[in-house]
């Protein structure tokens, strides 16, 4: 009753511009900033098309190289508010951006009967510096949004990496590789996971993990991420 109380006295603020709100997390202007991905995009992975006209059809890198994923969608462009909201959360810890960022990703992205959620994992020093992951707090929140089960303990990343920012396409890939690990894959086996992370730049990452996933007798693996970086 109190609670109830003190949002009629305090009027609630967006995370991000201070705006107000009217429920919580982000006001409509941030919201409406945000560029979505949409149609046309590649079937598998997810890139979004400049050409309005066509229909999803497989992109280059996909028909070259077969994907260990079935498919890879983001929510929206990586750029502007959306940006801004993945570097508040995973550089000044602010988690309670979490929860309204999880609930774009179900407005924005049709479930498809999963057996269990997957944040793609952080290495332990890695985790020590920042204190959380930011891919787990999404699928946390996703898993109660989802009433799905999550495991987070079970991929694991068992080698630090060079952040991926400085490096290159080729050069991500080689970063990634051996960098993940299935502690017990029981769990895992005959599952239709939905790999979670926060941000999808060259899919090295997600590749990587699906990899070791599949490896361990994951049935399909799907990817969402939040964002993702769009060269256009
Ligand atoms: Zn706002
Ligand atoms: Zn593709």
């Amino acid at each position: 009753m109190l609670k109830g109380f003190l949002n009629l006295l305090l009027p609630r603020v967006c995370l991000l511009c201070s705006g107000i709100v009217e429920g919580e997390g982000l006001c409509e202007k941030c919201l409406d900033s945000i560029r979505l991905i949409k149609s046309p995009r590649c079937r598998c992975c997810g890139m979004p098309f400049i050409s309005q006209e066509a229909e999803d059809h497989l992109c280059g890198t996909c028909i070259k190289k077969r994907r260990p994923f079935s498919i890879a969608r983001s929510i929206g462009i990586y750029e502007g508010v959306l940006l801004e909201a993945v570097q508040r959360l995973k550089y000044n810890g602010k988690t309670s951006l979490a929860r309204p960022l999880a609930k774009l990703m179900t407005k924005e992205f049709s479930m498809n009967n999963y057996n269990l959620i997957v944040p793609v994992p952080l290495h332990k020093t890695r985790l020590k510096e920042r204190g959380f992951n930011q891919s787990l707090l999404l699928a946390r929140e996703l898993s109660k949004l989802y009433n799905l089960p999550i495991d987070y303990l079970n991929l694991r990343k068992i080698r630090a990496t060079d952040p991926q920012v400085n490096l290159k396409g080729k050069e991500r890939i080689e970063n990634m590789k051996g960098a993940f690990a299935v502690k017990n894959g029981a769990g895992f086996k005959n599952k239709k996971i939905l790999l979670i992370d926060d941000v999808y730049t060259t899919g090295a990452t997600v590749t990587e993990c699906s990899k070791v996933l599949k490896k361990a007798g994951a049935k399909t693996i799907d990817v969402l991420t939040l964002a993702r970086v769009v060269n256009m």
